[in-house]
């Protein structure tokens, strides 16, 4: 296994671009050559490095980036990429202007956000776009569908401001086999949409689905698909993929992108009996070499991996023995022959026949792969291979 050879870091994140675009051309099979595909790049990508992977997500196709917040759409600019960015999140007050300038679309739900944007773009003498997002059962962001036709109303007579997009955002369809719950969000939705046809507006691009109802759900594609997890190579969960076998669509498959790789810091001889790290959690019960990893929770190795996961090492796993520290954690390496300082260990990707998963790290940690690739500290070093 080799790494960057410049010996500078400890750790570092490979991005293979080959597997995102396998992923784009997944999703574009799906949606067709119309739909437009949203790349969602909040929280640094899941992980992957937002510079890092945006650029290749549009050079495999992508349409959109959709980021969290301002700053966010703010450094992709800043990175030369001209392509739509939307907003998913709502933009800070004092962000709304810079937003505006470098055409940053809006995700909008309340009258003081729309007369903010309104305003900066009459200052600046350019037209903001906005996507009006409808409430249909998450209750997170959203305006109530009675109150649609009036909001664009109340919209159209505000100076400045395009009307581009009209969305919402599924609660129920990773944790379920059912599509009950989706099905009742959805004709909310189109309820939403066809009162604005009724009343007269344009239709704006529609958008609702993301991963999972694109792949299991396809009453769902409209105008634009987000796609988040799924670009990644990760299915949104276990009842998703299952949903997806259980209606005999087509197999799917996903190709996870990122690697996580670190060197070992040392390798240590302990004998039979020997307690090891925070808590002496671990007794050794035999001549043991410990191989010492400077990962941490701080690096987003979750402290509930302690003697809980492995890493693989020369295509072999590594069982942690202690506890995971903010910035070391130890693995056995005694069956290991060979292993020496300085040697690569994968703590999530291959190596050889063997796989870790970000989702067996979510399992072990009590949490989703989600969480587990958006808590990767984007201190550690991306590299596109
Ligand atoms: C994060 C997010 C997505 C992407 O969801 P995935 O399950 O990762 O595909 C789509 N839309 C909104 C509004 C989001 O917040």
């Amino acid at each position: 296994m080799s790494g960057p050879c410049d010996g500078r870091f400890w750790q570092w994140i490979e991005i293979e671009r080959k597997a995102l675009a396998s992923n784009v051309r997944r999703f574009r099979a799906l949606a067709g050559p119309r739909r437009l595909l949203l790349a969602v790049v909040k929280a640094n990508a899941y992980g992957h490095g937002l510079i890092e992977t945006s650029g290749p997500a549009l050079a495999a196709g992508v349409d959109w980036l959709g980021v969290h917040s301002a700053e966010e759409g703010l450094a992709l600019r800043e990175a030369g990429l001209g392509c739509p960015i939307l907003m998913l999140g709502p933009a800070a007050p004092g962000r709304i202007e810079e937003a505006v300038r470098q055409d940053l679309r809006f995700t909008v739900y309340d009258r003081a956000a729309a007369e903010g944007i309104s305003a900066a773009a009459v200052r600046l003498g350019k037209t903001a776009r906005i996507h009006v997002k409808v409430e249909t059962g998450t209750n997170r962001q959203g305006l109530p569908v009675a109150e649609v036709v009036s909001f664009f109303a109340r919209l159209a007579r505000l100076p400045g401001l395009e009307i581009e997009g009209l969305s919402s955002h599924f609660a129920n369809i990773e944790d379920t086999t059912s599509l009950a719950y989706p099905r009742r969000q959805m004709a909310l939705f189109n309820e939403a949409a066809a009162a604005v046809r009724e009343a007269g507006y344009p239709i704006p691009i529609k958008h609702i689905a993301a991963t999972a109802a694109a792949i299991v759900f396809p009453e769902s594609l409209c105008g634009l698909i987000r796609m988040g997890i799924g670009l990644y190579g990760l299915w949104p969960s276990k009842e998703t993929y299952l949903s997806c076998r259980l209606r005999k669509r087509r197999p799917f498959v996903l190709k996870p992108v990122l690697s996580w790789r670190a060197r070992i810091a040392q390798i240590r001889r302990l004998s039979k009996g020997a307690f090891i790290g925070y808590g002496c959690s671990y007794r050794t019960t035999r001549p043991t070499r410990l191989a010492v990893i400077p990962v941490g929770y701080a690096d987003g190795y979750d402290r509930g991996l302690s003697n809980a996961a492995y890493v693989l090492l020369r295509g072999k796993r590594a069982v942690v023995r202690g506890r995971i520290a903010m910035n070391f954690f130890t693995v056995d390496v005694t069956d290991i022959p060979g292993a020496a300082a300085g040697d690569v260990v994968t703590l999530i990707g291959r190596d050889g026949r063997e796989t870790v998963s970000a989702e067996a790290l979510a399992a072990l940690a009590g949490t989703i792969g989600y969480e587990i690739l958006a808590r990767l500290n984007p201190a550690i070093p991306r590299r596109v291979i």
